[in-house]
């Protein structure tokens, strides 16, 4: 019998995966790292955990959770990259501030403003971060009141 998790503030004994499929949730079961700014939890499915283990890694500030990853790449105007298993970060996201139309890239933005460029807006991140939250957040309510009492 899983012992449950804390997470946002709730225990919660699973959790859906961004893939979909559910996670059964005890200690053992969240990966805790750091990114070189804060210390993030990961919550991925094993087959997620092995299929997006190189790609770049956004990290929310505020949530200190893992919040997407990204395609390696180099943007040909700027010269700004992500690169394989590196941390970005972001200072907010649809989670903790769900009225934010963008955030920008933290690395992103230190690198545009060295080079005297103005940082995009980055709203197909934000975009899509929301839409796999937003599923996620549905589960985790709906999981949440099938475990009542549970709540911290
Ligand atoms: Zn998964
Ligand atoms: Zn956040």
């Amino acid at each position: 019998m899983s012992e449950g998790v804390n997470i946002r503030g709730k225990n919660l004994t699973s959790t859906a995966c961004t893939c979909g499929k559910m996670i059964q949730l005890d200690p053992g079961s969240i990966r805790k790292w750091f990114s070189g700014q804060v210390n993030y939890i990961e919550i991925l499915c094993g087959d997620c955990r092995k299929r997006y283990a190189d790609l770049p890694r956004i990290v929310c500030m505020t949530c200190k959770e893992l919040m997407a990853f990204m395609e390696p790449s180099k943007d040909p105007k700027s010269g700004f990259e992500m690169k394989s298993k590196h941390h970005y970060h972001i200072n907010r996201c649809p989670r903790c501030a769900p009225e934010a139309t963008s955030s920008p890239i933290l690395e992103q933005d230190a690198w545009m403003a060295g080079i005297g460029m103005k940082t995009p807006t980055n709203q197909d991140l934000i975009q899509e971060i929301e839409q796999k939250r937003l599923q996620i957040t549905k589960d985790c309510e709906k999981l949440s009141s099938t475990f009542k009492g549970t709540d911290l």
